[in-house]
């Protein structure tokens, strides 16, 4: 709450509740109000697979746009999320549909869903759904463990596949945490990177993170977010994310301006360096011969 108040008084323009799952916070509610009043945008990522009436009616009164995570058809997705949630995601999906600000589908790919991406399109596209995205897992946390994270050729090949469906239905499709896209001169894609200092990852502790999925904190937004901003910006791993020093293949690479080597969560995870480039990259993945 204090935090909340504090992103208010410091001009925030925007967050974006995730988690884990938000919606299973008890602060939740509070935390929307707060933001909500002061006229901070906001969205809200959800499994969809709890649905609060109070939740709802502040997204509804503000304005919030909500994305819900969609693993695939019915069986993939009961067996990524371990339960019998399948119904209950595409209830909540209409329900936010009815009162948001917008609902977005999101399917994170790994090696068990990947072959569903185009069901997971078109079941969005006849949902009428107002964004597409899909983001690839990361070799962190529970994907690392289970080695379900998907590689950088199959990747390709499904990244095609979506720009096909995509191109063939007429829609855009959100690539996240995929700058090396580029490469693949896709058609029918919008890509996102982040080496960037306009959005910052605080964790429920109130840490500033480098990355949402890397347990490196940067500064602590207690007592004070403004003072923790200032860390952040002045901090020198910020600094060599936001403005990196590349290495071969990155450096001599045609799409580097626009992808700058693409995400360094994962080539931090993978090479033990944040700027040893993306190892999703097709050609990052041939120079160091990782698949
Ligand atoms: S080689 Fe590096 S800069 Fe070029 S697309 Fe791949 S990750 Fe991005």
């Amino acid at each position: 709450m204090d935090l909340a108040k504090q992103i208010v008084e410091n001009g925030i323009e925007g967050v974006s509740l995730t988690g884990g799952e938000p919606v299973v916070d008890s602060a939740l509610p509070e935390i929307m109000k707060v933001l909500g009043s002061e006229g901070i945008e906001m969205t809200l990522v959800t499994s969809g697979t709890i649905v609060r009436d109070e939740v709802l009616d502040l997204v509804d009164r503000y304005g919030v746009f909500v994305w819900i995570s969609l693993d695939g058809p019915k069986y993939i997705h009961n067996l990524m999320r371990g339960g019998n949630v399948f119904e209950k995601t595409m209830r909540s999906i209409e329900m936010y549909r009815e009162r948001a600000n917008g609902v977005g589908l999101v399917m994170a790919l790994s090696k068990v869903n990947s072959y569903y991406v185009e069901f997971f399109i078109r079941i969005a596209a006849k949902l009428d759904i107002d964004r597409i995205a899909v983001i690839p897992a990361m070799p962190s946390g529970r994907a690392l463990e289970t080695g379900i994270y998907i590689g950088s050729k199959q990747l390709a090949e499904v990244l095609r596949v979506v720009d096909d469906v995509a191109n063939e239905i007429g829609i855009y499709v959100d690539l996240w945490c995929m700058p090396f896209a580029y490469t693949l001169r896709l058609r029918r894609v919008n890509i996102y990177g982040c080496r960037t200092t306009e959005v910052i990852d605080i964790d429920p502790a109130g840490r500033l993170l480098l990355c949402d999925t890397m347990d490196i904190a940067i500064a602590s937004a207690a007592p004070c977010l403004r003072d923790a901003i200032d860390r952040y910006l002045d901090s020198d791993v910020v600094k060599s994310v936001v403005y990196p020093r590349l290495s071969e293949p990155c450096s001599r690479c045609l799409f580097k301006d626009l992808c700058r080597g693409g995400c360094f969560s994962r080539a931090y995870t993978v090479f033990g360096d944040l700027n040893a480039g993306d190892p999703l990259c097709p050609y990052v993945a041939r120079y160091r011969e990782i698949e």
